[in-house]
């Protein structure tokens, strides 16, 4: 009997959020004759589609145009305040040199995205950051992602192949096969698989597909060294239609939070959240102590007040008081994921990059946790570029 055999790709990508469709498009510019495939399990978008859609970046166009001075120099002092790095001694200085070369290319990142067509609102202050250095895209983080969709909708090399699950990957020769229904043979891989924040268990990941099981399959298949999520459970509005957004800590403490165990004041329900995993909250608050104060960050305006919440349906007025919600506490993103180099080759526990092996987006954080406010959208386009650029063999 005649075996079939698929055909040879030159690069399959896992996953269609931000990261693997930057990376895709990436590479389609700079080696058009390559024949990539990007499977994703579900529809293309992953996290990225239900992101608020802020991006930090400093020195960008966007900034200059609103007076506001700032250099990536300056955005990586202020990164480095507010991350936290687990590893050796060796680690650390890989991860801050990934960092900071994350911060030179944000901006040239953000234009190329801009200068595709996404419109971007702000930039809006972003404490701790000292300068303001969000940039949202409008009307949210899914235009990014259509963006990028439409692009590679015109290079003919590239296919998308949503509704296909990476159940196994496995060595090839040189090369790879990664088993999604069908076997695919690859001379890359590129994992842009996302994070794992659906999968702890306890508090239920707001994308209930982020499950992230290629990580956990490269680790034990190619030996990659792999840095366990870290969970931090939040509060995110559950309206249908609606973006989901996260209420400022003010907002949370000022109130007090109906749940189905009862009534808690603000302040210990930030406290008691990972015992509060998926169930829904409502927060009654004084309106008084809201008034002219932002509220949440929101997708197109940076942050809403009061007023937009009411008048968005996210929040309604009870006598003196004004609820919030419904909430529900979910895991909206986890860090830690494959360690890999400035090249975004992932590596082996020795350290050593593993050949034609590659990760991108929340997969290939490592063991950074990348605290300080809206950087992963970024991280995910600055590292899909970079691991294009290195799969097309130009310089960085
Ligand atoms: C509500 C919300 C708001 C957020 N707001 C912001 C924000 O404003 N700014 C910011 O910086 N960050 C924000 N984040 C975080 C940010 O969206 C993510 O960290 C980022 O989008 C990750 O991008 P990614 O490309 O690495 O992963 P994803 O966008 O999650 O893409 C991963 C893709 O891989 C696919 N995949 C996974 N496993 C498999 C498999 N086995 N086989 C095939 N395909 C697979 C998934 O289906 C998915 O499409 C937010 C997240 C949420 C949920």
């Amino acid at each position: 009997m005649m075996m079939h055999r698929a055909a040879m790709r030159d690069v399959v990508i896992v996953g269609a959020g931000l990261a693997g469709l930057v990376c895709a498009w990436q590479l389609a510019d700079a080696r058009p004759r390559a024949r990539v495939l990007v499977l994703d399990q579900g529809r293309p978008g992953g996290s990225s589609a239900l992101a608020v859609g802020s991006f930090t970046a400093a020195g960008t166009s966007l900034q200059r145009a609103a007076g506001v001075e700032d250099t990536p120099a300056e955005h990586y002092a202020d990164l480095l305040r507010l991350v936290d790095l687990e590893g050796d001694a060796g680690d650390l200085g890989r991860y801050r040199r990934l960092l900071r070369w994350f911060c030179e290319e944000a901006p040239a990142t953000w234009e190329l995205l801009s200068g595709a067509g996404v419109r971007f609102a702000g930039p809006y202050p972003e404490p701790p950051h000292r300068k303001p250095r969000m940039h949202n895209a409008v009307p949210a983080a899914r235009a990014a992602v259509e963006t990028v969709l439409q692009l590679l909708a015109s290079r003919p090399k590239v296919e998308i192949a949503p509704g296909r699950e990476v159940t196994a990957l496995d060595r090839d020769g040189d090369g790879f096969r990664v088993t999604a229904g069908e076997v695919e043979r690859c001379a890359a891989l590129v994992l842009a698989c996302g994070d794992r924040s659906a999968a702890w268990g306890r508090v239920p990941g707001l994308n209930p597909d982020a499950l992230g099981r290629p990580i956990e399959m490269a680790a034990a298949r190619f030996g990659c060294r792999d840095h366990p999520p870290r969970y931090a459970p939040s509060l995110r509005t559950v309206v249908p239609g609606k973006p989901h957004v996260e209420p400022q800590r003010h907002l949370v403490e000022a109130g007090r939070a109906l749940t189905p165990a009862g009534t808690i004041p603000g302040v210990r329900l930030l406290e008691r959240l990972d015992r509060l995993g998926g169930q829904e909250v409502h927060l009654r608050v004084a309106e008084e102590r809201l008034r002219d104060r932002p509220v949440c960050t929101y997708p197109g305006i940076g942050y809403a007040t009061l007023d937009h919440l009411l008048e968005q349906g996210l929040a309604r007025r009870c006598g003196p008081e004004v609820e919030v919600g419904p909430l529900r506490v979910v895991v909206t993103l986890a860090d830690g994921g494959l360690d890999v180099d400035a090249d975004m080759a992932v590596l082996d526990a020795s350290g050593t990059p593993l050949p034609g092996l590659f990760a991108c987006g929340s997969a290939a954080l490592g063991g950074i946790q990348l605290n300080g406010h809206r950087h992963h959208l970024m991280w995910a386009a600055v590292s899909g570029r970079r691991a294009a650029r290195s799969l097309a063999g130009t310089p960085a």
